[in-house]
């Protein structure tokens, strides 16, 4: 019976460690392996992260999360890639044809993050407006949500919209009407084409949007290099 009980108390032991992996704090759901992910794309073809460049040829990236350009003031990742799931990225690349037609792109700003990024931006930042609370982890770790914002195909010029990227202020939000009237037409023309295409908007952002669904993606922890290699 003491025997029994020791038993219990290591395996309780082993299972507190468990749950303080520092890449995992919240013991979520996470494939933070290469095997893992092939295993969930074997069972879904949909949960295949995609190379948008591949998907949409010609697409304008600008990732600031590869260069120290962003909030954290690093890196975040090794390459300017943008990786999301198979429906998503096919989705945006219908949107794309439709924008084309008016002589406007989109450019890529941020899609598909490893759940490390999420843990580390809490870590700097620890606003859940902002920044995702990693106890439940970001539609971006889902590779269902995608940063994004409007070019001029002629020039490679930005529409002017309310405000930088990740500028994390109240005039971000889609509430916010205090804008010159130009300013308002580029949010709603970008709002506009998402929508028509299956996407949503997060209401203190005008630069994010989840893809219908996005819950349903598996999150994930795998590096851009371990996709790329595979
Ligand atoms: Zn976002």
């Amino acid at each position: 019976m003491k025997r029994l009980l020791y038993l219990f108390i290591i395996a309780g032991l082993l299972a507190g460690c468990h749950r303080t992996d520092p890449r995992n704090p919240y013991n979520l759901p996470i494939a933070n392996t290469i095997e893992i992910y092939q295993a969930q794309v074997a069972e879904n073809p949909d949960t295949e992260l995609v190379d948008l460049q591949e998907i949409i040829p010609g697409i304008d990236l600008f990732i600031p999360y590869a260069t120290s350009q962003n909030f954290t003031g690093v890196p975040i990742y090794t390459s300017a890639k943008a990786f999301l799931c198979k429906p998503v990225a096919e989705a945006l690349a219908t949107a794309q044809d439709s924008l084309m037609k008016i002589g406007l792109g989109f450019r890529i700003l941020d899609a598909y993050r490893p759940y490390a990024g999420t843990l580390y931006f809490y870590k700097v930042y620890p606003d859940t407006t902002f920044v995702a609370n990693p106890a439940k982890g970001s539609i971006h770790n889902r590779g269902a949500a995608v940063d994004l914002t409007l070019i001029r195909l002629d020039t490679g010029e930005p529409l002017t919209m309310p405000t930088a990227f990740d500028s994390f202020s109240d005039t971000a939000s889609h509430l916010f009407m205090d804008l010159p009237p130009e300013v308002l037409e580029n949010r709603a023309l970008l709002r506009n084409i998402m929508e028509t295409y299956g996407f949503s908007i997060y209401e203190p952002e005008w630069w994010h949007y989840n893809f219908r669904n996005a819950r349903s993606y598996p999150l994930r922890d795998v590096s851009f290099e371990e996709l790329m290699n595979h």
